[in-house]
């Protein structure tokens, strides 16, 4: 499963350049913080949910309207200051001149299959990703403002909580970015009676937590990265200040989906899978790449992550080189009936399809190239780039650039 990223900055750019044209926007100066944005939480209020409150306080009208997308009603009961308007499907606030508050209730249980939950509050701990807390929104905002940005949990007594974010102080987190003047909580938060195991590896803090008195081998999780993460820094060229990899037992999820910063992972996934390729390091992959897939390229995500999770094995020693040549030719014999790439969510023999034509790739790249680049430049730009949507497109245009020459004949041959 792939990291997915809020299209908020590229919405706010948008309604800065509409503001702009229609002369309605004065400049302010970027110097000093000129709104304060505070989401409050109170995790499991009830059984099941979390009540959000946000807070805004501004000089001047700086933040005018937030638009929230709720596609489903996971998030209900709103309430504050200014104007709220609701619709089918989403929530307009309109900000009054010097802030206000806006007040409701997020529903944190949710089953990603008929008995599996994908966010889940208990009676003794809660994990969920920020967006499920605060939904997808659109700002209208006043160019050249700033804001400094902060979450701040309410918990039941006893309770702890860990992010990907930068703490302030106990259960108060720094989250705002340059140039964003509304930055929701993104990533995975865990609280509650917890393990929790930090470690630095490299110059990246990575934290573990779980459930107390679940085993979720947080140790030999640990021991892998300090082989993989390495190796994974070099190729990028970067390495991740702090990474939060949260895990439970069943009823949650069986499988592992990443991220900004942040990693789940079932308890019971294993470091290396039978096919050698490890669940832990495909959803690092993600979290370090953070690529979304644009539309029908699923398969070139996931099939980047799967790869390089063999990849860090191999280069960090945990594969050997032959053991590595019978893993791919596994995946031959697996994928030889997959005739499509671009159909839906990639996933199983699609992925190992995937693996196949993006190794031929890196193949291509040595060769043409001469040796001076691999799909590990491909990688390291995507990390680099802009962060817009990969399609196969992208990536031919991504792959051409470096190698200075054509791919037609590659990308022209790949299943539709
Ligand atoms: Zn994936």
């Amino acid at each position: 499963m792939s990291a997915r990223r809020s299209g908020l900055a590229r919405s706010m750019l948008g309604w800065v350049a509409l503001l702009l044209c229609a002369g309605g926007a004065a400049a302010e100066a970027p110097d000093a913080p000129s709104v304060e944005v505070l989401f409050e939480v109170r995790l499991c209020a009830d059984d099941e949910s979390a009540a959000v409150e946000i807070h805004v306080e501004q000089q001047g009208g700086q933040l005018r309207r937030l638009r929230f997308a709720l596609p489903d009603e996971r998030m209900r009961g709103f309430e504050g200051d200014g104007e709220i308007r609701e619709a089918s499907g989403e929530v307009v606030w309109v900000l009054p001149r010097l802030g206000g508050s806006l007040r409701y209730m997020a529903v944190v249980d949710h089953l990603r299959d008929p008995a599996e939950y994908d966010a889940r509050c208990t009676d003794d701990w809660a994990l969920l990703r920020g967006s499920d807390l605060v939904p997808i929104a659109t700002a209208t905002v006043v160019e050249g403002s700033v804001a400094r940005t902060r979450l701040r949990f309410r918990l039941p007594s006893g309770w702890q909580v860990v992010t990907p974010f930068e703490a302030i102080e106990p259960r108060l987190y720094r989250i705002d970015r340059p140039g964003r003047l509304f930055e929701a909580p993104r990533g995975w938060i865990m609280a509650g009676d917890l393990r929790v195991l930090d470690a630095e590896i490299g110059s990246t803090r990575v934290t573990f937590a779980s459930p107390a008195g679940q085993e979720t081998r947080d140790r030999d999780r640990r021991a892998l990265l300090r082989w993989a993460l390495p190796v994974l820094n070099e190729i990028l060229g970067t390495a991740s200040r702090r990474w939060l990899v949260v895990s439970a037992d069943d009823p949650m999820w069986r499988g592992g989906l990443s991220g900004p910063d942040s990693l789940y992972l079932h308890a019971d996934r294993p470091l290396i899978a039978p096919d050698d390729t490890s669940p832990l390091l495909h959803e690092i992959v993600h979290v370090a790449m953070g690529a979304e897939a644009g539309p029908e390229s699923d398969w070139i995500v996931e099939g980047l992550a799967e790869l390089y999770s063999l990849e860090l094995l191999r280069r960090a020693g945990a594969l050997s080189g032959p053991e590595w040549e019978r893993a791919l030719a596994g995946m031959r014999k697996e994928a030889a009936g997959v005739e499509s790439l671009a159909e839906g969510p990639t996933t199983g023999d699609a992925t190992k399809r995937a693996v196949l034509v993006l190794h031929e790739l890196d193949r291509r790249i040595r060769s043409v190239t001469k040796g001076d680049a691999s799909l590990d430049d491909v990688l390291r730009r995507l990390v680099e780039g802009d962060r817009e949507p990969l399609t196969k497109d992208g990536l031919q245009r991504l792959v051409e650039s470096l190698s200075g020459d054509s791919m037609d004949s590659f990308f022209g041959s790949l299943p539709d």
